[in-house]
């Protein structure tokens, strides 16, 4: 399957300066104190694979993952996230989703202009992308447990993949 082996972020939410984080096989958790910015990753991570929701970044707008400033820091007109790896086939690749404050964002894949309907493509036909369920949230985490039975039972088919199964047998058993 798609490989990732690095995240590129710059100017996203807490990562002001740039910063790279490695992917390596296996990786299944980020641990640190709280608030040095895990959950950011993660959302990172989302957002350059096209997450176009605002709240489930956790922001109002989009604009809201552009660094905001500090104290002693100015904020940033834009942010920057890319996302390098291979393609199932073997092929590298890398995905860049790029925000300027007031004016939205655009994606590039290997260095050409994309629309964010190229981006969903290319990760949905890798059974991954920002809605993967292989991507863990905190919040998700307290949703699966106040949930109940038969909406948990949901969320585990969602994950196991079986989803796409069931309609399929709906369909057949409608004819
Ligand atoms: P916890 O262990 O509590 O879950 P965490 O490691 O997941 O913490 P994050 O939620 O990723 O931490 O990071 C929170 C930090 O990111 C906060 O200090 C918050 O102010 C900062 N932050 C979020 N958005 C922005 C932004 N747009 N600009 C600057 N800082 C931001
Ligand atoms: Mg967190």
């Amino acid at each position: 399957g798609m490989r990732f082996e690095r995240l590129r972020l710059q100017g996203f939410k807490s990562f002001v300066d740039p910063t790279e984080l490695l992917i390596g096989p296996g990786l299944t958790g980020i641990v640190g104190p709280n608030g040095c910015g895990k959950s950011n990753l993660l959302e990172a991570l989302r957002w350059v694979m096209g997450e176009g929701s605002a709240r489930s970044l956790r922001g109002t707008g989009m604009d809201d993952v552009i660094f905001a400033g500090t104290a002693t820091r100015p904020q940033r007109g834009a942010a920057e996230v890319g996302l390098h790896g291979w393609r199932a086939d073997g092929e590298e690749m890398e995905v860049v989703r790029r925000i300027e404050r007031g004016a939205g964002s655009a994606y590039r894949i290997d260095g050409r202009d994309a629309r964010a309907r190229d981006v969903a493509l290319l990760f949905a036909d890798a059974s991954t992308g920002a809605h993967s369920p292989a991507l863990v949230s905190q919040g998700r985490i307290s949703a699966i447990i106040a949930a109940r039975p038969a909406e948990r039972r949901a969320m585990l088919e969602e994950a196991a993949g079986i989803v796409g199964l069931h309609v399929r047998r709906r369909d057949a058993e409608a004819r």
